[in-house]
């Protein structure tokens, strides 16, 4: 069930021409270059990478499979281009088994592993593009499920020491989207693996309509299995939102809005229809695709960028499509959302 340990490997990082191209990097797939760019295939050769004359004094950024950024203009630092692999179990005790995946494991094959191997847990998080090492940044989340509740503990390397540091899931401080590698660690570590404990326990997790939709149209008696509910988010996945490599796209672009109770009452008192969920907090949540749905923004277009014509929340380049005009639209959506519902949309992407 194991591979290769992902520090057991060593070797050197692989340094590509000055000018490297990132289209291939990024999903939506903006054309944007970055002056200096490698190929980071074990541990050691991060600290290398970092320590080397040519990286000095240049700002670093870690592209894994790209699924969160949107490139506005060419990079003028250090790409590293995220590509340690290996999958093993770690420790199994009587509740749940420990598995560890390298930052550079596709996240959706990882998920797919583990279901093979007998392990549930990860299933509602299915088809989500990138990378295990992107996983734990924005906390992924989908269909009821955030990867943080699966998260046992991180490594990471501190840029500037090149010491390996472990934080257990309480350090890595996750929230809706959100950890402290997001936020103060994002500059000052890289993250090069993660470890998982899926509870041998394991109950389905359908309650989101669509999933539960999507269960009952493929029938079978009784609770579904982890492997029908990762068919059936593959499925709710495929038939909403564009695959990557035909359409660019960086998924949820805004985060759903979670406001106050009071204002939530007084928006509710003017658009009845809001679609919402409270939170445990009395605090509630808005489904952003909806917003910007009802400001008559889906399937818009704005020169080669557009709003999804199946889901407002994503927009994707239609071809061509710079970083620039990306923003200009996201810009736009605000505006009218902000103007008609008194509620900000924050981008979920970072911009680079
Ligand atoms: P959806 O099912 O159309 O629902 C719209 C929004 O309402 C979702 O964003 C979801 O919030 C919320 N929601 C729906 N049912 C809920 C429930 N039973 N309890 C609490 N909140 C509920 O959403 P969708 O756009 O097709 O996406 C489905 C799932 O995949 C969502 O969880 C979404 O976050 C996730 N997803 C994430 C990305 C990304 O790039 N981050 C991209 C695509 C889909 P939550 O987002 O809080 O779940």
């Amino acid at each position: 069930m194991s591979t290769a340990h992902p520090a057991a490997i060593d070797s050197s990082p692989v340094w590509f021409a000055a000018g490297y191209p990132l289209r291939a990097h990024n999903t939506f797939g903006i054309e944007a270059r970055a002056r200096l760019a490698c190929r980071i295939d074990a541990e050691a050769a991060l600290t290398e990478a970092m320590r080397d004359p040519r990286a000095a004094g240049l700002t670093t950024f870690v592209l894994g499979g790209g699924s969160n950024v949107v490139l506005t203009r060419d990079f003028d630092g250090l790409v590293l281009l995220m590509a340690l692999r290996g999958r093993r179990v770690v420790r199994e005790d009587a509740d749940a088994w420990y598995v560890e995946a390298a930052a550079g494991e596709n996240w959706h094959d990882f998920v797919a592993w583990t279901l093979e191997a007998g392990m549930p847990g990860l299933e509602n998080l299915a088809l989500i593009p990138g990378t295990v090492g992107a996983a734990p940044i924005q906390n992924i989340g989908a269909y009821g499920l955030e990867m943080a509740e699966r998260c046992a503990s991180v490594r990471a390397i501190e840029a500037t020491t090149g010491a390996v540091v472990e934080f257990d899931a309480a350090q890595c401080a996750f929230g809706y989207r959100d950890s402290f590698f997001k936020r103060e660690g994002r500059a000052r570590y890289v993250i090069t693996a993660v470890t998982f404990r899926l509870p041998k326990a394991w109950q389905p997790n359908a309650g989101y309509a669509d999933l539960a939709r999507a269960l009952d149209e493929r029938g079978g008696a009784g609770e579904p299995d982890a492997r029908a509910v990762f068919d059936a988010v593959v499925a709710v996945r495929r038939a909403k939102l564009p695959d990557p490599r035909v359409l660019g796209n960086a998924g949820s672009f805004f985060k759903n809005p979670v406001i106050e109770a009071p204002q939530f009452d007084a928006l509710r008192e003017r658009e009845p229809q809001i679609v919402s969920y409270r939170q445990a907090d009395g605090r509630v949540k808005l489904a952003a695709g909806w917003l910007i749905d009802q400001c008559g923004w889906k399937g818009r277009v704005l020169r080669a960028a557009a709003v999804h014509e199946r889901q407002a929340l994503v927009l994707v380049n239609r071809g061509g499509a710079t970083g620039a005009d990306i923003l200009e639209l996201a810009q736009a959506i605000r505006h009218d959302v902000e103007a008609r519902f008194g509620v900000a949309l924050e981008q979920e992407p970072v911009s680079l």
